[in-house]
């Protein structure tokens, strides 16, 4: 019998059926993440309902030998996820209470498979804030999130997950349950375990349970577009604030080729300033709109802001907003997205764009690259939609994109991935990023929390 079947007949031994799914029984949900870089059906999917249960499936699995990969809500976008044919999904959905929330720590308590959404409202309803946010809140799960670290609208105010994962429960390999339930501010006593488990796309632990730390609801937020002309004015009208006001609760950037794909694409939506410019900023600051007016006259007079709407309206807020959304959902609904995620120190991402961007039209000049992004956390996100492509070069366009961008983001010392982690598609190039020192150390906690490498192989780097 082969290891996969072993474990399964084992785990019927204190599963249910209705927490194993086989063969057509696997809900297609299981087969890819948004990469959709490769669509596999697993062996089986195990639906535990408690630490317990995740700790004896990872001992069955661990004895085996037997490959095992967590999945959260499957909203990933580097194919950290994806299983192969042979290996046994682990998927916490069925883990997703709320357990508490502590009004005077102001944290909450909850299983790893609860949704952002439900994370989100329920601190919400209890006066408090959530502020870790991305677009598949409605899916992804407290548990991917953490697996991730990710960032998302609101890093540049609040940080990353990271920065909101007070305690962690989280299960070994070998089933050893860790429990890193800290509800503190300050401890230091020893190392911060949990750290290890943040970011490692589920290559080191299952995190099962979490404390995170919540936030007061911000105050009322105005929302502002301001137009520049260079990238460094961008940089500086953030700074401004941070020391005139306070910093932004997002602060987002684009070019002039995406501001006017986005606004052709937003039916009856005309430009809400005068004219194009070079590049683009849309922010929520709290404020009100007369303090922000004060401070952006300031950037008038010295030509470093040439045109600036603020929303009277929430509904105005939201048309803002919408300049800076509509590409990314338009291409990934009609399209065939390639999607980069880079980082490097915020002043020289204005000349990372230009030199990217040059290159990128003189080697495939049929292509539109369009850069956006967090750029108040240093992050750039690039798009090209290769829809229009043959089929039969595809591959070897995203290669030869792939070897651009990141050779690029290496000559800057950058990193090849700001939040969306290495899964299976950034795996070739993490060494642009980490250098070997630093990467055999990886391959050494690796080693000392999975020896058997069963947990998520082949993600992040290649198991040996
Ligand atoms: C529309 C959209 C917008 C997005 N925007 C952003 C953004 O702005 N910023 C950003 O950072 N990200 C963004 N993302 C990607 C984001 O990282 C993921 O959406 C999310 O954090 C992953 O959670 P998930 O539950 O879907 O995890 P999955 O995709 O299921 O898994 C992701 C990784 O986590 C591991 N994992 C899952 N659960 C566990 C667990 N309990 N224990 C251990 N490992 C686990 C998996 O093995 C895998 O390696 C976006 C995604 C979408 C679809």
């Amino acid at each position: 019998m082969s290891t996969q079947h072993q474990a399964i007949a084992r785990c019927r031994e204190f599963l249910a059926d209705h927490q194993i799914a086989m063969g057509e029984a696997i809900n297609i949900r299981h087969y890819t993440d948004w990469s959709n870089y490769k669509h596999i059906q697993p062996f089986a999917v195990v639906f535990p309902k408690t630490t317990e249960q995740v700790s004896k499936i990872l001992a069955i699995c661990n004895e085996l030998k037997q490959p095992i990969v967590p999945q959260g809500g499957m909203t990933g976008v580097a194919g950290a996820g994806i299983a192969e044919a042979n290996e046994i999904v682990i998927a916490l959905d069925k883990m997703n209470q709320i357990e508490e929330i502590d009004p005077y720590a102001s944290t909450m308590t909850v299983e790893a498979g609860l949704t952002l959404e439900e994370a989100q409202n329920a601190a919400r309803a209890a006066d408090l804030y959530f502020p870790v946010d991305v677009g598949g809140r409605g899916s992804c799960q407290i548990g991917g999130n953490i697996a991730t670290n990710a960032g998302g609208l609101s890093v540049i105010r609040y940080g990353m997950m990271r920065d909101h994962v007070l305690g962690m429960e989280v299960v070994l390999a070998d089933g050893r349950v860790l429990n890193l339930m800290n509800k503190m501010i300050k401890n230091n006593a020893g190392y911060d375990l949990k750290q290890n488990f943040i970011g490692a796309e589920g290559t080191l632990g299952i995190v099962t349970r979490a404390v995170l730390k919540l936030s007061p609801q911000p105050k009322e937020l105005t929302t502002c577009l301001c137009a520049f002309p260079d990238y460094l004015s961008a940089v500086k009208l953030l700074r401004h604030l941070q020391k005139r006001l306070t910093t932004p609760n997002a602060f987002e950037v684009m070019w002039d080729e995406y501001y006017q794909l986005s606004l052709s694409w937003m039916q009856n939506h005309a430009n809400p300033l005068s004219q194009h410019y070079p590049i683009y900023a849309v922010f929520d600051v709290e404020g009100s709109a007369e303090d922000l007016e004060n401070i952006l006259a300031e950037l008038f007079e010295t030509g470093e802001i040439l045109d600036a709407v603020i929303a009277q309206t929430q509904a105005q807020a939201h048309q803002l907003w919408l300049i800076r959304e509509t590409v990314p959902a338009e291409i990934s609904s009609t399209g065939r997205p390639l999607c980069f995620d880079v980082s490097m120190p915020i002043g020289q991402l204005g000349e990372f764009k230009a030199i990217c961007q040059d290159r990128i039209a003189k080697q495939y000049p049929q292509l539109v690259s369009l850069f956006f992004g967090h750029i108040g956390d240093s992050n750039m996100h690039i798009i090209l939609d290769l829809k229009d492509q043959e089929e039969q070069v595809i591959d070897d366009l995203i290669y030869g994109l792939d070897e651009i961008v990141y050779d690029v983001v290496r000559q800057f010392k950058g990193s090849i991935s700001a939040e969306h982690g290495i899964g299976l598609l950034k795996r070739d190039y993490l060494h642009y990023s980490v250098d070997e020192n630093a990467l055999n150390v990886m391959k050494q906690l690796k080693q000392l929390f999975d020896p058997n490498g069963i947990l998520n192989p082949h993600k992040v780097f290649k198991s040996s």
